[in-house]
C-alpha cells in the first residue's frame, strides 16, 4: 500500500474494534477515541452501570462479561462478531508482597491478564485469517513487564508474559497480514493507579525518575493505541512500545 498522508489521519471507517475493560480508565479513553476516529466499537467490561454510560456516550455495542472466566472470555469474543481491530486491555493487580502473594490472588491475575488475552485473540484472530483480514491487535502491557516493582510479583509477571505472549502471536500471525504489538505505559491514574502510587513514598521516586516530570494520562496511552491499530503504523509489528515520557533511560 502507498502511503499518503491521507493514510496518516486516522480513520476505522466501516472498522469494527473490540475493547476490553473498556469500562473504566485507560480502556474507556480508548473505546472513545476510537469512536472520534469513526470505528464501530464493541466494550467489554464487567460493571454493568460503566457499559450504560458508556453507550450513551458513544452509542457502542456492549457486553457484559467476566473475561476472568474462560468460557466468558470465549463466548464474549464470538458474540463480538467480526472484528478489525482488537485492544486487549482489561487487567487487574492485587497488591501483595512477593512472600504473601496468595494463590487466588496469583491465579485471578494470571486469568484475567494473561489467559483471557490467549482465548479472546485465538477467536478474533482465526476469523480475522477466514475472512482475509490484515487486522491488528494491541495488548495493553506496562512498564512492570520490564521493572521489578515491589508488591507486584504476579503483575509484573503477568505483564511480562503478555509481552512475549504478543511476540509469538505477531511471528505467527504476521504472516496473515495480522500485526500484533504490545504498549507498556508508566503509571497512569485510573482506579487502578491510585492504588499503587497516590502514596508519594511510592510515587514520588517513580515521577521523578520520568524525564518529562508527569505521570501518564488516559488519552496518551489512547492516541498511541490507535496509531498502532492503524495503516500508518503498517511496518510495526511484535513491539513492546514505551509510552513512559522517558523512564527507562535514566
Ligand atoms: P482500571 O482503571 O482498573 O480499569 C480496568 C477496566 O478493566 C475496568 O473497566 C474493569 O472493570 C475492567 N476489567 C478488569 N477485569 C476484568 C474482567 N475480568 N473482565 C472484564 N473486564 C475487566 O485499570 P487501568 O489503569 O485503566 O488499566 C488498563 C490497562 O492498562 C491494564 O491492562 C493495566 O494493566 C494497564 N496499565 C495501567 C497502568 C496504570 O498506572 N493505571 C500502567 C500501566 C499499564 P471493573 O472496574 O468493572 O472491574
Amino acid at each position: 500500500m502507498k502511503l499518503e498522508p491521507s493514510t496518516l489521519q486516522i480513520d476505522f471507517k466501516n472498522r469494527r474494534a473490540l475493547v476490553t475493560g473498556a469500562g473504566k480508565g485507560i480502556g474507556r479513553d480508548i473505546a472513545v477515541m476510537l469512536h472520534g476516529f469513526n470505528a464501530q466499537v464493541v466494550a467489554v467490561s464487567r460493571t454493568e452501570s460503566d457499559l450504560k454510560s458508556l453507550r450513551e456516550e458513544i452509542g457502542c455495542e456492549t457486553i457484559l462479561a467476566d473475561l476472568g472466566d474462560p468460557a466468558a472470555a470465549r463466548r464474549t469474543a464470538e458474540q463480538a462478531g467480526d472484528i478489525d481491530l482488537l485492544v486487549n486491555n482489561a487487567a487487574i493487580s492485587i497488591l501483595q508482597p512477593f512472600l504473601k502473594t496468595t494463590i487466588e490472588a496469583w491465579d485471578a491475575t494470571m486469568a484475567i491478564n494473561l489467559r483471557a488475552i490467549l482465548i479472546v485473540s485465538q477467536v478474533i484472530a482465526s476469523r480475522m485469517i477466514e475472512r482475509g483480514v490484515a487486522g491488528s491487535i494491541v495488548n495493553v502491557s506496562s512498564m512492570a513487564a520490564f521493572q521489578a516493582l515491589p508488591d507486584h510479583a504476579a503483575y509484573c509477571t503477568s505483564k511480562a508474559g503478555l509481552d512475549q505472549l504478543t511476540k509469538v502471536m505477531a511471528v505467527e500471525l504476521g504472516p496473515y497480514g495480522i500485526r500484533v504489538n504490545s504498549v507498556n505505559p508508566t503509571v497512569v491514574m485510573t482506579e487502578m493507579g491510585k492504588r499503587a502510587w497516590t502514596d508519594p513514598a511510592k510515587g514520588g521516586p517513580m515521577l521523578a525518575r520520568i524525564p518529562l516530570r508527569r505521570f501518564a494520562e488516559c488519552e496518551d496511552i489512547a492516541s498511541v493505541v490507535c496509531f498502532l491499530l492503524s495503516d500508518a503504523a503498517g511496518m510495526l509489528n511484535a513491539l513492546a512500545l514505551r509510552i513512559d515520557g522517558g523512564f527507562l533511560a535514566t
